[in-house]
Formats: C-alpha cells, sequence, structure tokens
C-alpha cells in the first residue's frame, strides 16, 4: 500500500531501522499527512476515513519496503535484520471534529493542563459469587476515551 512511498521518501530511515540490532523493539516511520497528499491523494483519503483498516496495512507496508531494500544487492546484507514492530505514525492529520469524523483520524491541540498516571481502562468484570463460585461477567460499555 505505502511500498513505494516508504521507498521514495523514508529510505533512510528503513535502512536505519534494518541496521539496528534489536528484533524486539517497536521502531516508528512518521508520514505526514500533507506530503503523502501530494504524492497520493487516494492514499490520504483511505488512511484519513478508514484509519482502522488502513493503519494496519500501512505497518505491513513497512515490511514490505524492508524486504525489498534487504534484496538490493547493492547493500551489505549481513547487517540488515528485517523488523517487524514497525508502525507508521500519521502526522498532520486533518483538524476537524464533529460527528462525521466518528471513526476517522484528525489531529487535535491543546495545552496540557494535569498530567496523572494512565488509568487501566475496563473493557470486562467477572464477579465471583461468595456462595455457590458463580462467575457473572459483565462487558462494559465504554462511554468516553
Ligand atoms: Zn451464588
Amino acid at each position: 500500500m505505502l511500498k513505494d512511498y516508504l521507498i521514495k521518501n523514508n529510505y533512510s530511515d528503513l535502512l536505519e531501522i534494518l541496521k539496528a540490532p534489536d528484533v524486539s523493539r517497536h521502531y516508528s516511520i512518521y508520514v505526514n499527512v500533507a506530503k503523502l497528499y501530494v504524492d497520493d491523494l487516494e492514499m490520504v483519503e483511505k488512511i484519513t476515513k478508514r484509519p482502522k483498516k488502513f493503519l494496519p496495512l500501512c505497518d505491513q507496508s513497512a515490511i514490505a519496503a524492508q524486504k525489498v531494500i534487504m534484496n538490493d544487492d547493492e547493500i551489505p546484507q549481513e547487517e540488515l535484520r528485517l523488523k517487524r514492530k514497525v508502525h507508521i505514525r500519521i502526522t498532520g492529520a486533518p483538524w476537524k471534529i464533529n460527528d462525521e469524523t466518528d471513526g476517522q483520524l484528525v489531529s487535535i491541540t491543546g495545552i496540557t493542563v494535569r498530567i496523572s498516571q494512565p488509568t487501566m481502562l475496563t473493557k470486562c468484570k467477572r464477579y465471583s459469587c461468595k456462595k455457590c463460585s458463580y462467575v457473572t461477567t459483565y462487558q462494559v460499555i465504554c462511554l468516553y476515551f
């Protein structure tokens, strides 16, 4: 999906990731929407309108792009290792937020006024009866992010 774009615009990032020794680490490649817009308008539409579907495909493109570089005979292969945990970070997404942007990729800006420890988001609760040990399960509907 983004394979050719990444090879063309993020070759040095990909090479750096391939040369890094740690295979288990997560790596990021930043792709700016405005820059991608010039190259591939349709791709921007897909990523911003349906990020749940297309962001994982972007990550897969990073793996495919690494494989292309690894098959390049002009680069010494012994120092390259394929990384599977490479994530495409989209920057500069549109700034609009309204009912229509539900499920779409948008960006927001603001001032941080308070920082607290991250809290666990409960998706499911299980209550066990003290008398009979029967377990009741509740799915928690998340109303906020
Ligand atoms: Zn009981």
